[in-house]
């Protein structure tokens, strides 16, 4: 068979592989992008959107469950299958989008195949065309890792591939990985009534700080029973699995393994095309540029392992893209600011520089147990750690679990990402009542470690506790 050639070849169409694509073509590039299903990105299909789905579906049965608090009396049932009906319809719905995006790019440039290096140029596809590319992007992704003593557990043992196409709710569901993926559908299994508990042989929830940690712990605890620090014995008798560690045991339904998502490498065979990996199979990847070595190659996307987040997949993507279109004159990318969210309830996040990571860090802290909104809310408790640089007094990280922490969350990036003094940050307005007047606490003990004098007593008049 000929040989294709092209300028820029993507391996992958998720959101990584389709904003280099774009990306590359918008800078003059010949393109092919090339993937074996096109069935609409990671996120749409398996990702965010489907636990998103079903975090909205658990908290609609948490407001409900909780409505006596306010005195308001309901009677309510959560109709499993129902549940699970919204999720892949709504879910379908997103994907169909990302294909639509597919279907509109322009003719002759994608591929329904497999492909693997043959030389540092060169592409085969297990459809058995051949493609020399002047620079390839490797954009596939990531998958979640299952070991083999959960693989022998068969469909007992769920992934987040085959979590969303179950039909009815579990009555009962052990979750291995208290990681964001593991903590979001744990959580949202257990408002739905579903009986949970969670196991991590790691001892920190969601890679947060120590402190943030426990108190989210603290917090979740309340709804499921969460073990750190263990690793328990899984066995099928059956069709139920028996939980074992330190003499306690337990019979679940199913299992669902969120232990991580390791890069997906396997049989790309990028040793043929000259690109030397370390003891964990990842070739040297520069941050800035995503250029693997010197070579022609960029690796794009959760496929790097570097950030494995929606929005760093597709600047990485944009990155990529303009670099492989422009090889060999490579533009050094400044990177954004790094950021993550956990979307249990209360919502944990992790912006910037983190305590540990430079040595001229001052904290200040605040507590949301006593904060006046989140009390009318019904949704008391949360911490929220705000890092500032002692020399020049700049908020530059946080890390917290708050209600409705996503939007504080955000605020709190915009500011440190415009390098907001914690003086300016002060003078700005802040609304009352707001859970977003409980970060004024921690700025305020901020101003006082890092000897800097609010300008003025700003918030006289306020009723303390806000
Ligand atoms: C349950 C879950 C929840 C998540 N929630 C969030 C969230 O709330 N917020 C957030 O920011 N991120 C979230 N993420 C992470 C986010 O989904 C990923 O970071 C993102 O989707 C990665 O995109 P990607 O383009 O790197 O990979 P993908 O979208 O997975 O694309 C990889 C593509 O490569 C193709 N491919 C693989 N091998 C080959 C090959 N040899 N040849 C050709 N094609 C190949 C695949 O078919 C696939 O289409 C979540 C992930 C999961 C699993």
């Amino acid at each position: 068979m000929a040989v294709t050639e092209c300028d820029v070849a993507v391996i992958g169409a998720g959101t990584a592989g389709l904003a280099a694509e774009r990306k590359a073509r918008a800078c003059g590039a010949a393109t092919l992008l090339i993937d074996p299903e096109f069935a609409g990105t990671t996120c749409a299909t398996v990702g965010c959107m489907p636990s998103k789905l079903l975090i909205a579906a658990a908290r609609v049965a948490h407001t409900v469950h909780g409505a006596e608090t306010f005195g308001i009396r309901t009677r309510h049932e959560v109709d499993g299958p129902a549940v699970m009906d919204r999720v892949r319809r709504m879910r379908s719905d997103l994907a169909q989008g990302v294909r639509d995006q597919i279907a509109g790019l322009p003719d002759g440039i994608t591929r329904r195949a497999r492909a693997r290096f043959t030389g540092p140029n060169m592409l085969e596809l297990d459809s058995g065309e051949r493609i020399r590319a002047k620079a390839v992007i490797v954009a596939t992704g990531s998958a979640p890792a299952l070991p083999d003593p959960f693989r022998d557990l068969g469909d007992l043992a769920l992934t987040n591939s085959d979590v969303f196409e179950l039909e009815d709710l579990p009555r009962s569901l052990a979750v291995i990985g208290a990681g964001p993926i593991g903590l979001e559908l744990a959580q949202a299994f257990a408002r739905l009534g579903v009986r949970v508990e969670m196991f991590d042989k790691g001892t920190h929830l969601a890679k947060l700080p120590e402190e943030t940690s426990m108190h989210l712990r603290r917090l979740l605890e309340a709804e499921m029973p969460i073990h750190l620090g263990v690793e328990p014995k899984v066995e099928a008798r059956g069709q139920q699995l028996h939980i074992s560690h330190e003499g306690r045991e337990a019979q679940f339904d199913r299992l669902l393994v969120a232990i991580g998502r390791p890069p997906q490498l396997d049989g790309l065979d990028l040793a043929a095309a000259g690109v030397r990996t370390d003891s964990r199979g990842m070739p040297h990847v520069d941050p800035k540029t995503l250029q693997v070595g010197n070579s022609a190659i960029f690796l794009a996307g959760d496929a790097n392992g570097d950030r494995p987040l929606l929005h760093e997949a597709s600047a990485e993507g944009s990155i990529a893209g303009h670099n492989a279109a422009h090889f060999p004159e490579l533009a050094a990318s400044r990177r954004q600011l790094p950021f993550a969210i956990t979307f249990t309830h209360p919502t944990a996040a992790t912006i910037g520089v983190l305590p540990g990571e430079d040595d001229d860090l001052a904290t200040g802290c605040a507590d949301y147990a006593d904060q006046g909104r989140a009390k009318v809310e019904g949704r008391p408790g949360g911490l929220l750690r705000l890092h500032a640089q002692r020399g020049t007094g700049r908020l530059v990280g946080a890390d917290l679990c708050l209600p409705e922490g996503e939007h504080i969350a955000h605020l709190l990036a915009w500011i440190i990402a415009r390098g907001t003094d914690v003086t300016d940050a002060l003078r700005l307005p802040f609304y009352h009542p707001t859970l977003e007047e409980g970060i004024k606490p921690a700025l305020r003990e901020l101003c006082g470690k890092i000897d800097r004098e609010p300008e003025w007593n700003e918030d006289e008049g306020y009723p303390p506790g806000t």
